[in-house]
């Protein structure tokens, strides 16, 4: 068993229970844990649970273009107002401005997730657009307590709940792609951070044959969903970056930020992103094709508006995306009519 004194401690609330009995139950943990005037960062569907929390400070509600600035300002902002931590209850972009507002202002963050989209919950990466400019991970800290309500998750998109999924898919093949990398002197692994990767694919592994829609209103699921969730964010507060979770596929959906403004979920571009590096490997990439569709996910570049030409576009951009991370991409080096011969594999 793993040492995991210095995870974040995770509470789950229900089932049974509302979301109103949550946000009472949420309140009191933050006592229980000493916090007593927080700044609560929260996204119009985090309303509900973060109604009962007692703090002297004002709720803060992030505006749509919210970007690195203004996460900045918020962190000057908690410091001067003195909180003692920040409660993040939100989607993705609400727990990663809190995260960056944090780490800013010296302060931890409660994260309080109101879907299970992205294994961002829980690492010590935020993504959150440059003034002017999309998405880029950019280091922050991992929340110290991460708090879920189960009559909140039930309730949440079902388009979420594939993305959460999809995210996981990656991690199987961004470890191939952290050995090859080590295989070429680049980097070393670390052992721990690579087992709790393994262990956050495997607890979401059995139902990846499983209808979707009925396991996001089954709590159990929620559940292992979120572990694999937490696990994966671990993995990444372990070795110190992205690499555990995060490899080529992870390469493609960036350039798809990149080049087209994202065209879904970042998890449900990351599994697609997946099926372009199974192929590099050499893998089954028509089983993981129907894996994808039986999901929900994309499987074809036309599920994300993308052309060939638009595909080929992103696979020569991709390996820009991350300077320095050696993946599959990086070693096949495509040209033109590579990525073109690699569109025809997967998809004639
Ligand atoms: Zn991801």
């Amino acid at each position: 068993m793993e040492d995991r004194k210095d995870f974040p401690q995770v509470f789950v609330y229900g089932p049974p229970g509302s979301e109103q009995g949550a946000a009472e139950d949420l309140a009191r943990k933050l006592v229980d844990l000493d916090i007593i005037a927080p700044l609560v960062v929260q996204s119009t569907f985090g309303e509900a649970l973060g109604a009962r929390i007692r703090t002297p400070l004002p709720h803060v509600v992030p505006v749509p273009q919210a970007n690195q600035e203004w996460a900045a300002t918020l962190g000057s902002r908690t410091r001067r107002l003195g909180a003692d931590a920040i409660v993040a209850i939100g989607g993705g972009r609400c727990l990663d401005i809190a995260k960056l507002a944090a780490a800013r202002a010296g302060v931890t963050v409660i994260a309080v997730p109101t879907q299970l989209s992205h294994d961002g919950i829980c690492s010590p990466v935020a993504v959150v657009p440059a003034q002017g400019a999309c998405g880029e991970s950019i280091g922050a800290i991992a929340p110290r307590v991460v708090y879920l309500s189960i009559p909140t998750l039930l309730s949440s998109p079902l388009g979420a709940v594939r993305a959460g999924l999809g995210d996981l898919l990656a991690n199987p093949l961004a470890l191939k792609d952290w050995e090859l990398a080590a295989g070429r002197g680049l980097e070393s692994i670390d052992q721990r951070a690579w087992n709790l990767s393994v262990e956050s694919f495997k607890s979401i592994e059995s139902y990846l044959a499983a209808d979707v829609a009925k396991s996001a209103r089954d709590p159990r699921f929620l559940i292992r969903l979120a572990d694999g969730l937490v696990l994966s964010g671990m993995a990444m507060v372990c070795a110190g970056n992205s690499r555990p979770a995060s490899g080529g596929e992870h390469e493609i959906s960036h350039a798809i930020d990149h080049l087209f403004g994202g065209r879904a979920l970042h998890g449900a571009q990351v599994a697609f992103g997946c099926l372009l590096s199974t192929e590099l490997y050499g893998e089954d990439t028509q089983g993981f094709r129907a894996r994808l569709a039986r999901l929900g996910l994309p499987q074809h570049p036309g599920d994300l508006g993308l052309s060939e030409d638009d595909m080929v576009k992103i696979l020569l951009a991709a390996p820009y995306m991350r300077p320095g991370r050696f993946t599959v991409l990086e070693d096949t080096d495509l040209d033109e009519s590579g990525s073109r011969a690699l569109l025809e594999r997967i998809w004639t």
